[in-house]
């Protein structure tokens, strides 16, 4: 990996990630995959998050990365969220179709037992739950998508709801790997989806080499860069790369918009914010920024409004 840039503010964009996009065996085929240690990174560091917390989310950004790429226009949303019983409790990721995306999980402490040597827990931290796949394209209701979680670890559960939700066989692997210290060591993604014209040749050219693919991170770990990983899945299935972005953890929270979603509360909401005789602080979820508003600036935000 190359060496890392210097600190970044919260909210700042790092700028080694990327993910590609394309298409293999004449359009039968279409692929993206993604290369996340810095966003994974990132969200770690900002959510202060166990190893398992960060494994889990880092695989969801991961997605969420590839997914928001598959929408068409720059203003549409992608939102996974997946809601669970396990100590993990839930997790929520945000992309848009340009690589920016942000996340964050219910509990970042969530912590349990290997089950398998160097193996992190994921499947259990969620155990049984529902994911669901929320797509905002500007219509006036988005499109939803909802599947139980068939394991737990995230993309098995995507390669699931591409199945039943979607009718587009498709092959999600995603995986983080961790340093001894608990920082990101690589992390990344793929996903392979079938187009409705695909011959069954090809298709099982896929599936054999599918079956024959270790692991997302042993590639990544090894030197190998997610075109490499590519051009050795679809060997003689001739992939071309269409599109290549960086992929960044973006999220758009400022203390503008904070301030101005506070002094757009009911007056007596702010009032008795201001009796309680105390700053506020307000915390962003999805990035885990913090944003402190005085007395006085309550305050000032009330008079603004009394007199508008
Ligand atoms: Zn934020």
């Amino acid at each position: 990996m190359t060496p890392r840039s210097p600190e970044t503010a919260p909210g700042t964009r790092a700028m080694t990630d990327y993910l590609i996009r394309g298409t293999a065996a004449n359009g039968e085929l279409r692929f993206f995959g993604a290369f996340t240690p810095e966003t994974v990174e990132f969200a770690r560091k900002a959510h202060e998050l166990s190893p398992i917390a960060t494994a889990a989310l880092g695989r969801l950004l991961t997605a969420g990365a590839m997914m928001g790429a598959m929408m068409k226009n720059e203003d549409d949303l992608l939102t996974l969220k997946i809601d669970c019983d396990g100590p993990i409790k839930g997790l929520t990721v945000t992309a848009d179709s340009l690589g920016h995306v942000k996340g964050y999980v219910k509990n970042p402490a969530v912590d349990l037992p290997s089950k398998k040597p160097g193996k992190l827990n994921v499947g259990d931290a969620l155990d049984l739950g529902v994911l669901s796949v929320i797509r905002d394209t500007g219509l006036k209701e988005p499109y939803v998508g909802q599947t139980i979680l068939q394991t737990g670890e995230i993309a098995e559960d995507l390669t699931y709801y591409f199945a039943t939700s979607e009718q587009t066989p498709s092959s999600v692997a995603l995986g983080v790997l961790l340093n001894t210290d608990g920082t990101v060591k690589t992390a990344g993604g793929f996903i392979f989806q079938v187009m409705p014209e695909c011959t069954e040749e090809t298709l099982q050219t896929l599936e054999k080499r599918l079956s024959g693919f270790t692991s997302v991170t042993e590639s990544l770990s090894s030197g190998k860069c997610v075109e490499d990983v590519v051009s050795m899945l679809l060997t003689g299935l001739s992939p071309e790369i269409q599109d290549r972005m960086p992929v960044s953890f973006t999220c758009g929270c400022s203390r503008e918009k904070t301030a101005a979603m506070i002094e757009s509360l009911p007056v007596d909401e702010l009032t008795s914010m201001i009796d309680e005789g105390h700053e506020i602080e307000v915390v962003c979820h999805f990035c885990n920024k913090k944003y402190v508003f005085p007395v006085a600036e309550l305050e000032a935000m009330k008079a603004r409004k009394s007199t508008s």
